[in-house]
């Protein structure tokens, strides 16, 4: 049977290599899996996924190729569904997802972010706590060597805790602390 998989790590936790990797294993396998996007994450233009280490891929805009399949019926060619930054989706195409995963056996793998800069979940990836099979965390360290499960969002090297959830392209920054450094405001050591 296939499976709903919410894999989530904080900011700079290689998610998006990741998803270009198992879409690249599809691939190479002579297997189709469909790359989204939400339409919202358009920092790198259009609908190139690019992950950090230089990794890249076309994609679809997740909202218009869910869209279009909400009444179709053979899924023969589709081997898997892979959502980047599925965090910035509307929660009711998590509902779909699961839809689609269970009526037509398609796999579906969502990466992204659990929580927010204000540590709060974001609506689709509260919603892929519920739904989801598999819970995995794609790990990564704060500066102290803890594990990072937050997001600071910092302006001047000071931490910024509230505002909009949703913002991109402003002048801030992003990083990811442990839990410790998180509450207390510290983007790095010894000062
Ligand atoms: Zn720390």
């Amino acid at each position: 049977m296939a499976k709903l998989y919410f894999r989530y790590g904080a900011m700079g936790s290689s998610k998006t290599a990741n998803a270009l990797m198992v879409r690249y294993n599809y691939e190479e396998k002579g297997q189709h899996a469909v790359l989204l996007k939400p339409r919202f994450e358009k920092r790198d233009g259009e609908t190139v996924i690019r992950s950090r280490i230089g990794l890249q891929a076309q994609a679809l805009f997740a909202e218009d190729y869910l869209d279009s399949c909400r009444d179709r019926k053979d899924w023969s060619g589709v081997a898997a569904i892979i959502v980047d930054e599925c965090h910035f989706l509307d929660p009711s195409y998590i509902d779909q997802l699961a839809y689609i995963v269970d009526t037509y056996d398609v796999p579906v793998l969502c990466y992204g972010l659990r929580t927010d800069f204000r540590s709060e979940l974001f609506p689709a990836s509260k919603r892929l706590m519920e739904l989801a099979d598999r819970l995995e965390e794609v790990p990564t360290v704060c500066w102290c060597g803890r594990r990072a499960h937050f997001n600071a969002r910092f302006v001047d090297g000071k931490i910024v805790r509230d505002g909009e959830q949703f913002m991109l392209g402003a002048n801030e920054s992003y990083t990811s602390l442990c839990r410790k450094h998180y509450m207390e405001g510290r983007l790095k050591g010894d000062d």
